[in-house]
């Protein structure tokens, strides 16, 4: 349908900038003839100048040079060979327990914690998650407990409005943000919600201190609420390109991850950066966002995503 398209065009132009600089170059390669040994290597760069970083950059070389060894690859073949490689990749999650289709499930409470460092898009992202579960007809409410920042807080609470999801929040400056998850799931649960959304804090400042404050909301989850189905979902900014991996490995520590979302990917020239953050933490991407506007947060789906990054 319409929105579908929009949103199509609306990623890819986002992604323009990765693409012209891969694209371009790879149809430069490609267009030599069969591809060869240079030609592989060239590829290789290409990936890594696109942020898709080493590890994952080296499993799609070893890939292709499987497939040249096997059968040869036809220049005109080459570009789509390679899209589903990049695919594979992408879907390598999936073949390792995580399940493709990704929505609350119905009839019970699904909790998402959401980590991630200040700045990243978390918020917005959950104002965004928070709309389109609403408007699904999941019912849904949010706890704020970033308790440090009063204006996430705020932020929160003007995109849930929006939607006429409800914000738990306490506001005061030494609000504990456990007190705010305890409330968050028991008025989720008195109110027979299918999705709790928990913003949690992302002050890196203070790494010792948010680790301890997340594996306690996370203990706090699993004692309160030991029948809800848990997500642990990691914000992180494309425009950080591998620095925002760092970050990654930082709360994978911590935060028991299940997926990441991957924020503004438009215009930057790193977008590739989603392969690598696939192939280093083993998660599956759930919503890349691709904009500031309620409708730019979508859910993954590595074929878009492909298309968008290599057409
Ligand atoms: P938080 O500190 O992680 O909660 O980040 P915010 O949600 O406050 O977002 C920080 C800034 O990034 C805001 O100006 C957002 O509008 C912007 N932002 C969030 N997601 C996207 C995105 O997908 N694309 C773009 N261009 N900007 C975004």
């Amino acid at each position: 349908d319409l929105e579908e398209i929009t949103w199509l065009q609306k990623l890819r132009q986002g992604l323009g900038k990765t693409r012209r600089g891969l694209v371009n170059q790879l149809k430069a390669v490609v267009g030599r003839g069969p591809l060869g040994a240079d030609a592989v290597e060239d590829i290789e760069s290409l990936l890594l100048q696109a942020d898709v970083g080493v590890a994952a950059t080296d499993k799609i070389i070893q890939a292709l040079q499987t497939k040249i060894r096997q059968d040869a690859l036809p220049a005109d073949q080459a570009i789509d060979y390679l899209k589903q490689i990049l695919r594979d990749v992408l879907e390598e999650p999936f073949q390792n327990g995580y399940d493709p289709n990704f929505a609350p499930q119905k009839q019970r409470l699904n909790i998402w914690l959401m980590t991630g460092v200040n700045g990243v898009g978390k918020t917005t992202t959950i104002g965004k998650i928070a709309h389109v579960a609403s408007t699904s007809g999941y019912p849904c409410l949010v706890a704020a407990a970033d308790t440090f920042r009063a204006a996430a807080v705020e932020q929160v609470k003007i995109w849930a409005a929006r939607s006429g999801v409800e914000v738990i929040a306490n506001p005061g400056k030494n609000t504990d943000p456990a007190a705010v998850v305890f409330d968050g799931i028991s008025a989720a649960q008195s109110r027979h919600c299918e999705l709790l959304l928990i913003d949690t804090a992302g002050r890196l400042q203070n790494k010792q201190n948010l680790m301890e404050e997340l594996k306690k909301i996370r203990r706090i989850v699993d004692k309160k609420a030991p029948d809800a189905h848990i997500e642990s979902l990691l914000v992180l900014d494309a425009t950080l390109g591998q620095n925002g991996l760092r970050q990654a490995q930082v709360f994978a520590e911590a935060a028991q991850l299940t997926g990441v979302v991957i924020t503004k990917l438009d215009g930057t020239a790193k977008g590739g950066v989603a392969l690598a953050v696939v192939q280093e933490l083993g998660l599956p991407i759930r919503f890349i966002g691709a904009g500031e506007g309620i409708k730019d947060l979508r859910p993954f789906s590595s074929y878009e995503f492909v298309e968008a990054l290599l057409s």
